[in-house]
């Protein structure tokens, strides 16, 4: 019988499936599948208007059966099957799409990978077969015909016997290798995880004999004994439940499928349904988990939703359909109009997946808002676990375009409230004659409670945001204001209180250049403060960066070390500062020690490190002999 030949492209990608050193063999038998249930799409459509094809839409089928002995695992379908010309057309040559193009023009080297990334399709079936079979017959012709190959050296077709319309794929199992155990492909339980993993959601049932325990015929019904039996059993669920009705899908399954997914314990906090058709027609199911996985801020922590194309999957982590900031949302995002045969980086760049991803990341931020509305209790715990995420999609990359969605989700603690306060209610709450929104940022909330510089503003019941977050002072700097009033760092900034409020302070200048020169280049700036009441000193860092930025960037190699200003601010009525000025007129060594102590003094509470340590604690005990 003469053998015909591949066309050169399609004997290429065949020389790689069949060579292939691929760890995913496993993915042939979606393919196989996949290219079943198109076949069965195909007859099923034809049987809405040609009443000549006798079938509903209930008895379609794919079926998997195993043959040990022959080393074979045969994919059967009902489907519209091939003539002779589309067996030649369509199994002799690679469609065309997307996987030679790709491997054309990213160069030979990248062999192994492309396999992982593209749906390779019928070909695939080479990685763990040595020899295919295709008996198929077409609806509505009376011949069938045999398609085989055992790989590179080409195919033969002939005509055979075949009685209903449909498709066998009959696969001869490699022989096993040292590296390869080919043969576990014919176990029983591979097969229905493989088809549980990759082919759940297909349309059609997939049938295979799975052993199932039944009474023993005639065994006493007191005491029933029981047997394993193979039967003939649907193993993929096939109504996915993106496709199902929101108000028809009960909490419990939403959680159940949620907790397989994102192999969670906990349920979810929230469940996001999106149904859209239009330009693009895509279905997604998204979830927000109830606690962060350990390594959600490392490195490890994986972002993306699971991409289905028609209830076959096609990517496990498509992490072009979430944005950075929103990347603890998990989920399945389900698209007819994407095709399998895509590859991850054409993903990357693929326009309707573009336009998915942007209205996705729309519906979540709708979501939020509406949670923190209705749920407020649900929404601070989902903000202690995620708010610093999102307070990235202000401060990190395009941060610019999306600060005015976000400014309405974002939470900071209210030294008033005792609580996490949005920005909103804190400005609802504002004084008619406050100019700015009060900030102080900090490790802690007991530590920024601490700092001297909060003291006049609660002793005046002000509200100041404690900003505990390492993102949040860049968050407000990028937000620059809220309805109209500016952000003011309390600890930094000038107070402008007005009027009354502010303090009338002696200025005392000649005592603070003298504490000026006696702390030389340490400081920038020694001044008396307007802000202190009880407390003698404190350390501020005056416009540009802030201590905590200061801090924030110590983890960053930074071409320069980022180092605020260090303006010290003296309490010129209180009583260490008016020694050192009792000091200086008759005993200068000793006015300048309580400069250096107050300096030290000052670095300590607003947490920054002390230039040394050592001549510190000298000083404190020189001062006690
Ligand atoms: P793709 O499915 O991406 O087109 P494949 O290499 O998997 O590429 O399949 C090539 C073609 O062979 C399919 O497009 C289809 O026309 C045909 N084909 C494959 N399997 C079947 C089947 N079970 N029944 C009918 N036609 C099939």
């Amino acid at each position: 019988m003469e053998k015909k030949q591949f066309k050169a492209e399609s004997k290429r990608l065949l020389d790689l499936m069949i060579n292939s050193i691929y760890t995913h063999k496993e993915i042939f038998l979606r393919e196989i599948i996949s290219n079943a249930s198109d076949a069965i799409d195909k007859l099923c459509y034809l049987s809405l208007t040609d009443d000549k094809v006798g079938k509903n839409r209930g008895d379609f089928f794919i079926e998997i059966s195993v043959d040990k002995d022959k080393r074979t695992i045969t994919v059967s379908d009902n489907g519209i099957g091939m003539d002779m010309d589309e067996l030649e057309n369509n199994l002799g040559v690679i469609a065309a799409s997307g996987s030679y193009q790709f491997r054309k023009d990213h160069g030979e080297s990248e062999d192994v990978d492309i396999i992982g990334q593209f749906g390779v399709g019928f070909y695939s079936a080479f990685m763990i077969a040595d020899e295919i079979t295709v008996v198929t017959k077409k609806y509505g012709s009376e011949q069938a015909y045999r398609w085989q190959s055992s790989g590179a050296d080409g195919y033969t077709v002939t005509e055979c016997e075949k009685a209903d319309v449909g498709t066998d794929i009959i696969m001869h199992v490699k022989e096993d290798t040292e590296d390869e155990k080919y043969s576990e492909y014919m176990d029983n339980y591979k097969l229905y995880s493989l088809i549980k993993k990759y082919s759940d959601y297909v349309r059609y049932p997939i049938r295979m004999l799975t052993p199932v325990q039944k009474e023993k015929e005639g065994s006493d019904p007191e005491k029933p004994e029981y047997e394993m039996v193979d039967e003939l059993t649907t193993i993929n669920s096939m109504v996915p439940l993106w496709q199902r009705k929101r108000s028809e899908v009960t909490d419990d399954e939403y959680a159940k499928f949620y907790q397989e997914l994102a192999h969670d314990f906990e349920k979810p906090q929230r469940v996001i349904t999106v149904s859209v058709e239009g330009s693009v027609t895509y279905r997604a199911l998204m979830f927000i988990p109830s606690g962060k996985p350990l390594n959600f801020n490392t490195e490890a922590f994986e972002k993306g939703l699971q991409l289905y194309s028609a209830g076959v999957m096609i990517m496990d982590k498509c992490d072009a359909l979430l944005p950075d900031y929103l990347r603890f949302v998990r989920g399945v995002v389900d698209s007819p109009d994407l095709s399998l045969n895509i590859s991850r980086e054409l993903l990357q760049h693929d326009r309707q997946l573009r336009v998915i991803a942007k209205n996705l990341e729309k519906k979540i931020l709708a979501d939020l808002e509406k949670f923190m509305k209705d749920d407020r209790e649900g929404y601070e715990k989902f903000y202690r676990n995620y708010g610093r995420a999102l307070c990235y999609g202000v401060a990190g990359e395009g941060g610019e375009t999306r600060k005015d969605e976000l400014k309405d989700l974002l939470m900071f603690y209210s030294s008033t409230e005792k609580k996490l306060t949005s920005l909103r209610e804190y400005a609802d709450r504002m004084p008619e004659s406050q100019k700015c929104i009060y900030y102080a940022a900090g490790e802690s909330v007991a530590l920024i409670d601490a700092l001297p510089q909060t003291e006049l503003l609660k002793d005046k019941n002000y509200e100041v945001l404690y900003l505990t977050g390492e993102a949040d002072e860049f968050v407000l700097q990028g937000l620059q204001n809220y309805a109209d009033k500016p952000f003011r760092s309390i600890v930094d900034g000038d107070l402008e209180l007005g009027g009354e409020e502010s303090v009338s302070v002696d200025e005392k200048t000649e005592l603070m250049q003298f504490v000026k020169e006696t702390l030389g280049d340490r400081v920038k700036e020694v001044k008396a403060s307007h802000r202190l009441k009880t407390h003698p000193a404190c350390m501020s860092a005056g416009q540009g960066f802030s201590f905590e930025m200061e801090k924030y960037f110590k983890n960053f190699d930074m071409p320069e070390p980022v180092k605020a200003d260090r303006i010290l601010e003296l309490n010129t009525a209180h009583p260490s500062v008016l020694a050192m000025e009792e000091a200086l007129k008759t005993d200068r060594p000793r006015a300048e020690l309580y400069a250096k102590i107050l300096y030290n003094q000052a670095l300590l509470i607003a947490g920054l490190p002390l230039d040394d340590p050592g001549a510190y604690t000298d000083m404190i005990a020189e001062l006690m002999k």
